[in-house]
């Protein structure tokens, strides 16, 4: 193992920063009979007149039961995708640094550093869809805060090998982020678990795929104490409003409902694809650890604009390395599938 240090990778601005205090840090809710006249809020309850709580303490008291780790060790966001941006702007210095990803992937992280004016540098997956992890670490340079992995991965649906991700981990000395957005469809276990034997290890889960919670928006980051830290010092106070860590509460600890849908979605996806491998157009039907089907076809664009005449919208990955010809689908409920199964069979094979 190499040695990390967390100091060199914070930039200067957010080492030297003070948060903003909230009326909610300075005087807690405890549930006591206080009259809180403190925040500027409307008086008169709805159950939606007050601030939200800034630190989420239950959404973070339930999390930490379920996953077994510290409230300390977590960060709620707007989604994934705030936590994500949270961690380009307390680490990348804008103009000066950068960070590695591995198409094809989500498409979230580049657009991030553009947002960020942080240089992305690409590093392809292999042809099986792994990282190339001598590419990787032969990537890096002074200036690599952070290598983006996602796992399972979007678009090509397959879970990296746990050796291949061990390697990054142990030769990198900035912050490797996996991105585990779809955990849950996986029988893998989650990193969270290393989270104690590598200090630059940060996980990204989010309520948006298992949890059926798209809409509410949330995701979570799980790193060090440390790094933790540092991110709550930049995000914005009250970046989970109350409706939110309400429904989450409500979904996390319904772990039996979450069971249940995720089994029925993997039950489903079989079926999808044992249909996938029978049309005639449909030349390759790629392993999935997630809750979509990644395929290669004869004509993306023509199969695409035919199914979308028989009202069945997929994505369509061509335009990213290493996916010509490739449609993403979703599995839906049985309805929906049958839907499609139904539409790939009508389509002319010629
Ligand atoms: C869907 C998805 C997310 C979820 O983002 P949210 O902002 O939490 O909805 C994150 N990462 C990947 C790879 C995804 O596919």
């Amino acid at each position: 193992m190499m040695k990390f240090t967390l100091d060199g990778l914070v930039r200067e601005n957010v080492k030297s920063l003070k948060p903003y205090s909230s009326a909610r840090d300075e005087y807690l809710a405890d549930g006591s009979q206080m009259v809180f006249l403190d925040a500027n809020e409307n008086p008169f309850e709805n159950g939606m007149n007050r601030y939200p709580d800034p630190h989420q303490r239950s959404v973070k008291n339930i999390l930490a039961d379920l996953k077994g780790i510290p409230e300390s060790q977590i960060l709620v966001g707007n989604g994934s995708d705030e936590v994500l941006d949270l961690l380009f702007r307390a680490f990348c210095e804008p103009k000066v640094d950068n960070v590695i990803i591995l198409p094809p992937t989500y498409g979230m992280y580049k657009v991030l550093g553009g947002i960020n004016e942080i240089r992305v540098k690409e590093v392809l997956l292999t042809n099986d869809f792994q990282p190339n992890t001598d590419q990787v670490l032969d990537t890096v340079d002074g200036r690599t805060k952070l290598i983006f992995l996602c796992s399972p991965n979007n678009p090509t649906a397959n879970s990296f090998e746990t050796a291949h991700i061990e390697q990054v981990l142990k030769g990198f000395n900035g912050l490797l982020v996996i991105d585990e957005a779809y955990i849950d469809f996986s029988k893998k276990e989650s990193w969270i678990s290393k989270l104690g034997t590598y200090p630059n290890l940060i996980v990204t889960q989010t309520l948006s795929k298992a949890y059926g919670m798209a809409g509410i928006r949330m995701g979570v980051c799980y790193a060090s104490e440390a790094i933790i830290a540092i991110l709550k010092k930049i995000k914005p106070p009250y970046n989970v409003n109350e409706l939110t860590q309400q429904q989450a509460k409500k979904g996390l600890l319904d772990q039996k409902g979450l069971e249940k849908q995720v089994n029925a979605i993997l039950g489903q996806r079989e079926v999808v694809r044992q249909t996938l491998y029978k049309i005639g157009f449909v030349r390759e039907v790629f392993p999935s650890d997630a809750n979509f089907l990644l395929t290669r076809v004869d004509d993306a664009d023509r199969r695409y604009t035919e199914l979308l005449q028989k009202g069945i919208v997929a994505r369509n990955r061509s335009t990213q390395p290493l996916c010509e010809n490739t449609l993403r689908f979703t599995i839906g409920t049985a309805e929906e599938n049958k839907h499609l199964i139904n539409a790939l069979n009508e389509l002319d094979n010629e």
